[in-house]
């Protein structure tokens, strides 16, 4: 295999426009915190920067989200808070649950991430597999945020496909260390949408809310027993939802040296993840939206590195496809 893993290394998956993986991206994805303050805002930008100089990301796959108004936030979260959040008027508490200090910049950037992600939903349905270079709120509930999570993309992407008719059933896998809270309660109620959430059992959310199927992992495991239980589950799953559109989220918070994470995983072992899940999915035909989801690292290259994982996967899945279709292609 080709070595997707190294800085500077001949990228296997850079390929022309045509075939490449649709990416979503916006500047304002970014936008700044005090200094020292724990979530590490501009990995977003150097994802994306780091994308575009591996070849994985160019003008021509690039998609710029419309910012989420607070008529489509409010297809998962309750008006109330969807209002006193974008007027800078939620109490001092429930600030402080989400855990980031409230700026104009901040409902911006939060906003443009959610529409980010419903571009991204939509982009799979078109293409096969699409990805956005942020989301993957998930502690966001409908009446609260948490976690460093204000509104909840993928539930909101997920909501409105459904709502729309252009997809009758979708299912969310989550594999980020943390478990998928609010995406669990977002989705309660609601059969259209399935949320499979494997996480770190120890680790936050310390109450967890049962989604349709959780599956918690004790600390410290590694590659090979991590793998091996994604493959126990997911395959069962996806023949068990039959859904059209995966959502996922790819959290690299499962990383051995992630500061919030208390697994194992290696960066190889991240790739594989992600390669397969693409890899299931497309196999039956299932259109995939990754999200990159959480990661903390006081050193941002190497945490952006580590999130395009993601990327660099979907466009070898991407290209692996069409090798596979390219004989038909030939034949007309
Ligand atoms: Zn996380």
């Amino acid at each position: 295999m080709n070595q997707p893993f190294t800085h500077g290394g001949a990228a296997p998956y850079t390929s022309a426009a045509s075939g490449a993986v649709p990416i979503v991206y916006h500047p304002e994805y970014v936008t700044p915190l005090p200094d020292g303050h724990r979530f590490p805002m501009p990995k977003f930008s150097k994802v994306y920067e780091l994308l575009q100089a591996e070849g994985v990301a160019s003008p021509e796959s690039t998609y710029s989200p419309e910012a989420a108004d607070a008529n489509l936030l409010a297809c998962v979260h309750t008006p109330a808070y969807v209002e006193s959040f974008l007027s800078g008027t939620l109490e001092a508490k429930a600030l402080r649950r989400i855990g980031l200090p409230w700026s104009e910049g901040l409902t911006r950037r939060t906003r443009r991430a959610v529409g980010g992600t419903l571009l991204t939903a939509r982009l799979a349905l078109e293409h096969g597999i699409a990805c956005n270079a942020a989301g993957g709120t998930h502690h966001a509930h409908p009446g609260f945020g948490s976690g460093f999570c204000i509104f909840n993309d993928i539930a909101v992407a997920a909501r409105t496909l459904v709502d729309e008719g252009s997809v009758t059933r979708i299912l969310v896998i989550d594999l980020d260390v943390h478990q998928g809270d609010g995406t669990a309660a977002a989705f309660a109620g609601d059969p259209r949408v399935f949320t499979f959430s494997m996480h770190c059992e120890s680790n936050f959310p310390f109450r967890k809310t049962a989604g349709d199927h959780d599956v918690g992992l004790p600390d410290g495991i590694r590659d090979a027993e991590y793998l091996a239980l994604l493959d126990a589950e997911l395959p069962a799953l996806l023949e068990q939802v039959q859904p059209e559109l995966v959502m996922y989220d790819a959290g690299v918070d499962v990383f051995a040296g992630d500061r919030l994470g208390r697994l194992q995983l290696s960066l190889e072992g991240i790739y594989e993840r992600d390669l397969y899940v693409l890899r299931e999915c497309r196999r039956r035909g299932i259109a995939v939206a990754g999200v990159i989801g959480g990661g903390y690292d006081h050193d941002l290259d190497a945490l952006a590195h580590r999130h395009c994982m993601l990327h660099r996967a979907a466009a070898m899945q991407a290209h692996a496809m069409q090798a596979r279709n390219l004989p038909t292609q030939l034949q007309r």
